[in-house]
């Protein structure tokens, strides 16, 4: 392989996030966002990292995906290189649904994009929009190895016991209905950063992983592997989010349609889109609700009470999983930042070895980092999550090898 360079990109349905890394010291060469996608006011904004240099933002109309692409190719090649250099190593896509299916990171082809378009019933909020990313960078480089890199795919090795539902077997498999998990990339990368942070290979630690940003899941990870995770068939399920409900007993969803005369299709806007934080107060950024707390809202404080609960009830059932616990990493935009949340989340724990320095707590810092007190059983750590990083690696990990073998 002559390059170590890999672009990774995030197609989301009217968006396009990317980041360019050189994979022989893992820096980012570039990152950048196109939103508003098909609108008037389309926007990028592009950043080049390695030189330092100031951003640029760009205003106007982005038709499609392909005129996206090309808009991100040109303010590369304006500062390291355009998706058109030989220099590109590899394409590595954010792919969320993978199914049961794809375990690994994937090479590319017609077989695998098939097989992510018969995913789309259980995905089909995003993995259409990943497969016009896909679709659109094949067509603008179908020489260059393309990697799909799953967001379920961490989780498959799950146990039955944790993947199924307690509902009809026949039934679920008809309709592929079973607990899949979602922010796999995130929950690897920070499992195996959290080792690294006691000095430990992954194998020999069990972990439990909070990636608590607007989305938010939790997951157990034993000596490397997922066991368990809380969301399951969609993001829906689990902790309290941004604007998901996570767990409810399902007989609401028939009781909104009965009693409430609501439609399928509300309900699901309802669950995914104006629950969660947004649902119980208003508001869903943490900043804003520990601003108000403060203030002493009582709509802020009960749903900030709420979260919270949620929260220690699956550290609780994680914990019994595992049976042993070696650390808790809290991670993404909530677990990195909110050090009210995480002291919350901990108290009152310290039966099961479990406790946070305040002072460690209120560290503020972009590498992993311990927050607990020496004396305790069990680390309690933030550790900064790296997507991209996790998806280049993965990416260039399988292109690599690709090419020894061939
Ligand atoms: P993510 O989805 O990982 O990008 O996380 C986004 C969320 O992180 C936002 O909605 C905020 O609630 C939260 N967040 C970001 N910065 C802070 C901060 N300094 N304090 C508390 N919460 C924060």
């Amino acid at each position: 392989m002559t390059s170590s360079r890999v672009l990774v990109l995030n197609s989301g349905s009217s968006s396009v996030k990317y980041q360019l890394l050189d994979m022989s010291d893992s820096s980012r060469l570039a990152a950048g966002l196109v939103e508003r996608i098909g609108e008037e006011t389309s926007r990028l904004r592009h950043t080049p990292l390695h030189t330092g240099g100031e951003s640029r933002e760009w205003t106007g109309p982005i038709a499609d995906h392909d005129a996206a692409l090309k808009a991100v190719s040109a303010e590369l090649a304006k500062d390291c290189l355009g998706l058109d250099s030989p220099e590109l190593a590899a394409i590595g896509h954010r792919v969320v649904h993978g199914g049961k299916h794809f375990t690994q990171p994937t090479v590319i082809d017609d077989t695998v994009l098939a097989e992510i378009e018969r995913l789309i019933p259980v995905a089909p909020l995003h993995n259409p929009a990943n497969l016009t990313g896909i679709r659109t960078a094949r067509a603008l480089r179908p020489d260059l190895p393309q990697v799909a890199v799953f967001d379920t795919a961490f989780h498959t090795t799950m146990p039955e016991s944790a993947a199924r539902y307690a509902i009809d077997v026949e039934t679920a498999d008809r309709h592929r209905v079973r607990r899949y998990g979602f922010h796999g990339t995130s929950h690897a990368y920070v499992s195996r950063a959290t080792a690294g942070l006691l000095g430990k290979d992954p194998s020999e630690v069990n972990v439990i992983v909070l990636h608590l940003g607007n989305g938010a899941s939790a997951s157990a990870v034993r000596g490397g592997r997922c066991v368990d995770t809380s969301m399951g068939l969609t993001p829906l399920e689990g902790l309290v989010m941004g604007t998901r409900s996570g767990d409810l007993d399902p007989a609401v969803i028939f009781h909104l349609a009965r009693v409430g005369g609501m439609s399928t299709d509300e309900i699901d806007t309802l669950l995914n889109k104006k629950s969660g934080l947004i649902g119980l107060c208003g508001d869903n950024d943490m900043r804003e609700i520990r601003r108000r707390v403060d203030e002493g809202d009582e709509q802020a404080q009960l749903a900030f009470d709420i979260y919270i609960h949620r929260l220690k009830k699956y550290i609780g059932a994680y914990y019994a999983v595992l049976g042993t616990v070696d650390a808790v990493a809290f991670t993404a935009g909530v677990g990195e930042n909110a050090a009210a949340v995480r002291q919350a989340a901990i108290a009152g724990l310290e039966e099961l070895g479990l406790a946070v320095d305040d002072e460690l707590n209120a560290v503020r810092g972009d590498r992993p980092r311990l927050i607990s007190p020496g004396t305790a059983r069990v680390a309690v750590a933030v550790v900064p999550t790296d997507e991209e990083l996790e998806i280049a690696t993965q990416t260039y990990a399988l292109v690599g090898k690709n090419v020894k073998s061939n």
